[in-house]
């Protein structure tokens, strides 16, 4: 490329200068890059595209890495209570992954009893201004009052296996030892690789023998569109028939989907989430579907509302 190779005449000062401004574009273009990543969140527009979730959207169809979509998805977020924040980012006065590592000690003491406030927020994102990563992870654990925990890591390797490395609570280590010593009868060394493998087996094989927690597209949405079709006179029976899907047919219809099979009509996109799946009737039951495998499909419960959306003539909000 010719730019390339100009850049090789260009004086000390002129590289420095040029690359001052291309920073300061890249901050704009990421501080606008995360307005339209809101407005995607906003829209729920992912769904209609096809994918499950915000951070799919991003990783599978912008290509980005899962950290990268992990700190926009953050950002987005945050700004949307704490406007201010894209003011800073865009002046580079924070980082996103000070905005993340404040994300998720939100999210931990979000699942707890207490709730962190909009007035805390907007506290805490001041005094990360200029600080660094070390500097703004002991800011954000002394305003919360909680300890803050290691991002959990998996790096896949050339041999494809997975290097994983997670932080537990103490509690959480006391049940997993306590775990290991129960299986260290059947386990030939009680190496932590084993003991995961032969939980995640238990696990699987109890799940397969099991009929499959499947959800009937919720009442609430189902007794909408019944009163939306004026059919109250058939709501008994509705209600009747939508909770009656025999325990074989959802077998049949999970053995035979296994994932989400909403395809997006605009990109073609096939979902494929293989969580929170539900089953969703292809026609209607108060349009007079049936409980058969051929007219129930599996669908994740966020495609099952979108389409519930849809057919109801709602825009996400
Ligand atoms: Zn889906």
């Amino acid at each position: 490329m010719s730019e390339k190779s100009c850049v090789k005449k260009l004086t000390d000062l002129v590289v420095d200068s040029n690359l001052r401004q291309l920073v300061t574009s890249e901050r704009e273009i990421l501080t606008e890059i995360i307005i339209y990543i809101r407005e995607v969140d906003c829209r729920k527009l992912y769904l209609s595209f096809g994918y499950p979730s915000l951070f799919e959207y991003l990783t599978r169809r912008m290509g980005y890495s899962n950290a990268s979509a992990q700190r926009r998805v953050n950002v987005a977020r945050l700004s949307n209570e704490v406007p201010v924040v894209m003011d800073h980012v865009e002046s580079g006065e924070i980082k996103l992954s000070q905005i993340s590592v404040m994300a998720q000690a939100i999210r931990q003491v979000n699942r707890g009893s207490d709730k962190v406030s909009t007035e805390t927020k907007e506290q805490l994102i001041s005094e990360l201004v200029g600080k660094s990563l070390n500097q703004t992870e002991v800011i954000v654990s002394a305003a919360l009052n909680i300890p803050l925990k290691q991002h959990t890591k998996a790096k896949h390797q050339k041999d494809e296996s997975v290097r994983f490395e997670v932080t537990l609570t103490k509690e959480q280590w006391e049940k997993f030892n306590r775990a290991r010593d129960i299986l260290s009868t059947s386990l030939s060394n009680g190496s932590w690789d084993q003991v995961i493998e032969s939980m995640s087996d238990q696990v699987i094989l109890k799940k397969d023998k099991a009929t499959p927690r499947l959800k009937a597209r919720t009442s609430k949405i189902t007794n909408s569109q019944i009163k939306k079709a004026n059919l109250n006179s058939a709501s008994d029976a509705t209600k009747a028939s939508r909770t009656a899907i025999p325990k074989s047919v959802q077998h049949e219809v999970f053995a035979r989907d296994r994932c989400c099979q909403y395809q997006s009509k605009i990109t073609g996109h096939k979902c494929s989430s293989t969580w929170n799946l539900t089953l969703d009737h292809v026609q209607p039951i108060w349009a007079g579907g049936k409980n058969e495998a051929s007219n129930l499909r599996v669908f994740c419960a966020n495609h099952n509302i979108e389409l519930y959306r849809q057919q109801a003539g709602i825009r996400s909000v």
